[in-house]
């Protein structure tokens, strides 16, 4: 919940906005996150090269713009400058996967921003996967910005778009800018929030939009660059929705009860410039967390943070592995000996990354709501906590129960070992469940979606150049075990054929039959059988 009555933050936090891009696939994500890089100065010009075919969505979004476009940015984040209304902003733009499927990645990416921008297609409007994922901001009420995407291609009208929104998501639309025609009489869009006249140029597609400050919808000004019959049906259609919609709110913005939209053309750069303003002026600074002792205030002097994140071979050279880190409070510097929470050990963080779009630099400094990478050789896993020695746990981070499972090998049995250390990488990286039966040979793959199969054959095949089959497994469904030791022991012994060990060495019972669940629960009151593993 959103406390007004907060002190001001320094000036290095309450500038930075963390923030991930959501929306069904080819609504214009990529093309948007392209023209962020733009305008932050990231990047020089935006590129016109594309892939065909479905393959690259197995990868992350920033991997599919580095594929596509040539820009290096294999990160899961990126950081870049964007200055607005004389002040400057620091922008922490985090990835969220590319595919369609409900993936675990997508939320626990979402723990670690303070708002996220909705990009929907003007013809589609809102599509299953848009709605999946409002569905997960909507859990920890995250302040959303809707950008109407391919507004110079035939859309739906206006009011529509914006109704269909607030029906299908329950949340309260306030138009931050009005188009002007639709597809190829689309002219530009009427800013509501600051009363000037965008104008696209079509002609050139980087180009920032013309601008021009007008006084309100009668300035005789606007006739000199709408033609009569367009500008009448502005005129009307504003005084309507001026009626009919909610006006923006800063407050109910932020908590997560009204979204402004604003309307544009990603690929010809319009109305981009507007969002990133809207995100800047509107949108929150790092934002308070929570963890199972207390609430951590992103102003604290010591540096605390959390793993949300693990990407193994980024550089398919070095069998490396890098934490993402968002920083809950502080100022962190480099060299810093900060506590590993989970194994009570120091760990000095001497070679902490800070993504810069164009390229990955040693991050000398980072302030709280910035996101870190950390490099390790898998001491660091998804929901660990960092800080200066209190002994914290971050909460929040969803764990899922794997419902989906299956047996996997290598099409080569003499390579069994490879998949075995390949599968261990994954479930580390928190891409799926990994079991090894007590008896017999091979492994069990525990998903919450179908296409995790897909995804995780191919990135097998990819990075270990190892093929892999899938099997049907006999088993349905998996549950942790714990309890007492002795009786541990004495369940592990008579259930051999039907228990497993996770990547941990931690136990694992598999069945088909609730039943058994059952029995097992009745038979072993000491015994605990849960269907997630806590993450932290
Ligand atoms: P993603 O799958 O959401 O990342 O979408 P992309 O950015 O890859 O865009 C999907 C397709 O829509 C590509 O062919 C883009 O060129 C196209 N596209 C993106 N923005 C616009 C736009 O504003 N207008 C039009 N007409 N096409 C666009």
């Amino acid at each position: 919940m959103l406390d007004t009555n907060r002190p001001a933050l320094p000036p290095e936090i309450g500038r930075r906005r963390t923030f991930a891009i959501i929306s069904h696939p080819d609504a214009g994500k990529t093309t948007l996150t392209e023209k962020f890089l733009l305008y932050g100065g990231a990047i020089q010009m935006a590129g016109q090269v594309r892939a065909k075919g479905e393959a690259r969505r197995t990868r992350s979004d920033f991997m599919k713009l580095e594929q596509d476009r040539g820009i290096s940015v294999s990160a899961s984040a990126m950081s870049f400058d964007y200055h607005s209304g004389q002040r400057d902003f620091r922008f922490n733009l985090v990835d969220t996967p590319g595919h369609s499927d409900f993936s675990e990645d997508t939320y626990r990416t979402l723990t670690a921003v303070d708002a996220a921008i909705m990009v929907i297609d003007g013809a589609k409007g809102v599509e299953s996967q848009t709605r999946k994922l409002f569905e997960v901001c909507r859990l920890r009420d995250l302040p959303i910005l809707t950008f109407c995407n391919k507004m110079d291609r035939e859309s739906r009208d206006t009011f529509e778009i914006i109704d269909e929104i607030q029906e299908n998501l329950a949340i309260d639309v306030s138009p931050a800018s009005w188009p002007i025609g639709v597809g190829r009489e689309f002219l530009g869009c009427y800013d509501m929030l600051r009363n000037r006249l965008e104008l696209m140029d079509r002609a050139d597609r980087n180009k920032v939009a013309e601008s021009i400050k007008i006084e309100g919808l009668d300035d005789p000004k606007l006739a000199d660059h709408v033609p009569a019959d367009l500008l009448a049906r502005l005129r009307e259609e504003v005084e309507m929705a001026r009626e009919l919609l909610p006006a923006f709110n800063a407050q109910s913005f932020l908590e997560g009860h009204l979204t402004p939209i604003w309307f544009g053309s990603a690929i010809n750069s319009f109305g981009v410039k507007e969002l990133m303003d809207g995100l800047a002026n509107y949108g929150p600074p790092p934002q308070i967390q929570k963890t199972d002792s207390r609430q951590i205030a992103p102003e604290e002097d010591k540096v605390t943070g959390f793993v949300f994140k693990v990407q193994a071979n980024m550089d398919p050279k070095h069998r490396d592995r890098v934490a993402f880190v968002r920083l809950a409070s502080g100022h962190f510097q480099r060299g810093m000996k900060l506590l590993h929470v989970r194994s009570k050990k120091p760990m000095a963080v001497s070679n902490p990354v800070l993504f810069l779009a164009a390229d990955r630099e040693l991050a000398e400094e980072a302030w709280a709501g910035d996101i870190i990478g950390i490099p390790n050789h898998g001491q660091l896993r998804i929901g660990d906590a960092l800080t200066e020695g209190e002994a914290l746990r971050f909460t929040g981070i969803p764990s899922f129960a794997p419902e989906l499972l299956q047996g996997i090998r290598a099409t080569d049995p003499m390579k069994a070992k490879h998949l075995e250390k390949a599968l261990m990488q994954f479930a580390e990286e928190g891409a799926a469940k990994v079991f090894k039966p007590m008896i017999g040979s091979g492994f069990i793959v525990g998903v919450v979606g179908a296409l995790q199969f897909d995804v995780l054959a191919s990135r097998i095949e990819q990075e270990y150049s190892l093929p892999v089959r899938f099997e049907a497994s006999q088993f349905t469904s998996a549950r942790w075990v714990t309890g007492p030791k002795a009786e541990l022991e004495k369940f592990i012994n008579v259930n051999k054929g039907h228990l497993a060990t996770d990547h941990d060495g931690d136990s694992v019972y598999l069945t088909r039959l609730q039943w058994d669940i059952d029995r097992i629960e009745r038979d072993y009151p000491d015994l605990k059988l849960s269907a997630t593993k806590e993450m932290m």
